[in-house]
């Protein structure tokens, strides 16, 4: 009897493998200018009673500003500061899920992450953490996740990553940076309220928004493209060509960058992203280089995959006099170059996806790391 349920077990396809994947959406979003007042009306019914708290990572660019004291902050609540200054770790994550559980005897009602891809991907991998054991290493990979996360809300302040809606959070683990791909890392809830995103620096405005913009490229250049993809990823594209060549008023802007990041996003849940994605993970790692920045560090010098997306993005970066900083990989010796390359190889998915299933025949460590030598 037990080994024959082993069998059936080891039988079932994992979702990975899945033909058709079976993909989970964020099932509740709001969206509008000062939407983000409806967030005491929306968590109130979620709430367990007044010992179980909603806890809030606030990313710490608003600590002291007007924003917090929007936060419905009643009962027990607490409001965390953390800084978006590195991206998220396994480490992060297990301080603070080991901070709330100290804190609090009851588990939270919810989590709410307000911020940028930092802060979203924090909020989901502690949902995750507090009813999964362990550390949030263990977890980095697809499927791996056994709970149900708790409630967990995003609120985005900068528009591009896709990380509202996404089945992932990318974390930096001791070994790798890898999201924990599962059904429980998607939000509940998302609040979309273009005016948190005003005072974004500008940089930052073009780095992020680029993410996206480079997403709609790799999904949309990339042999996994099927009509679901493309029908987000063209529109997302649009958007962005608005966002980014058009010249449109800054409150439209902000509302259309908002909607291509939430697109950009909702493409790649059904394909992948490419070669930008999978050599910036290499900056990432080594590096620090920050998501959106690294991309476009790469996407700069990928004209022979992406050449019409990188004619685009020679525009973009034109027309908003965006300095791109240089000399990042000089001072690299050949172990870091390779370890570097080495790191975006293991992306096998990704180089699939950007130039099919014999993507070993074009490429090598050497052609990644000269490319590496350009950034
Ligand atoms: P971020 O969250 O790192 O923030 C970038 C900077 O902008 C920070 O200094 C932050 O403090 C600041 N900022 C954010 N909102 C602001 C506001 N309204 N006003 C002023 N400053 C503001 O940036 P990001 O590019 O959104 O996120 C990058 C992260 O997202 C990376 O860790 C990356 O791995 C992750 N990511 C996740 C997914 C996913 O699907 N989960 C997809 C892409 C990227
Ligand atoms: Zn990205």
């Amino acid at each position: 009897m037990e080994l024959k349920k082993e069998i059936r077990l080891k039988n079932i396809p994992t979702k990975a493998s899945e033909k058709y994947r079976n993909f989970p959406m964020v099932p509740r979003v709001v969206f509008g200018n000062g939407s983000f007042d409806q967030l005491g009306a929306i968590l109130m019914p979620r709430r367990k009673h007044s010992e179980a708290p909603m806890v809030y990572l606030v990313d710490a660019v608003f600590e002291g500003k007007e924003l917090v004291r929007r936060i419905p902050n009643i009962f027990c609540d607490q409001i965390i500061f953390v800084s978006a200054q590195d991206e998220p770790s396994t480490v992060q994550v297990d301080v603070l899920v080991s901070m709330i559980k100290e804190n609090f005897q009851e588990q939270p009602s919810g989590i709410i992450g307000i911020g940028g891809g930092t802060l979203l991907d924090l909020s989901k991998a502690v949902a995750i953490m507090l009813t999964n054991q362990g550390s949030a290493e263990g977890y980095q990979g697809w499927d791996l996740v056994q709970k149900k996360s708790i409630y967990h809300v995003g609120i985005p302040t900068i528009s591009g990553t896709g990380a509202e809606v996404s089945r992932t959070t990318v974390l930096l683990g001791p070994d790798k940076k890898l999201g924990i791909n599962s059904d429980y890392t998607t939000f509940d809830q998302v609040i979309l309220d273009p005016e948190l995103a005003k005072g974004v620096p500008r940089e930052q405005w073009f780095y992020t928004g680029m993410d996206c913009f480079i997403h709609c490229v790799e999904s949309l250049e990339g042999t996994f493209l099927n009509a679901f993809s493309q029908s987000y990823g063209e529109k997302a594209l649009e958007l962005c060509k608005e966002v980014f060549l058009g010249d449109i008023p800054a409150n439209e802007s902000r509302d259309k960058l908002m909607m291509a990041s939430w697109h950009g996003g909702m493409s790649i849940a059904y394909s992948q992203v490419g070669v930008a994605h999978a050599l910036s993970y290499g900056l990432g790692f080594l590096l620090g280089v920050k998501h959106g920045i690294g991309n476009c560090l790469v996407f700069q010098h990928l004209a022979e995959f992406y050449p019409e997306g990188v004619a685009l993005f020679h525009q973009m970066i034109k027309k908003h006099q965006i300095t791109l900083p240089t000399g990042i990989c000089q001072k690299l010796t050949d172990a870091e170059l390779n370890k570097m390359a080495t790191i975006a190889l293991g992306m096998e998915p990704l180089w699939e996806n950007a130039l099919g299933e014999h993507w070993k025949r074009v490429i090598t460590a050497e052609k990644l790391t000269s490319i590496y030598k350009k950034i």
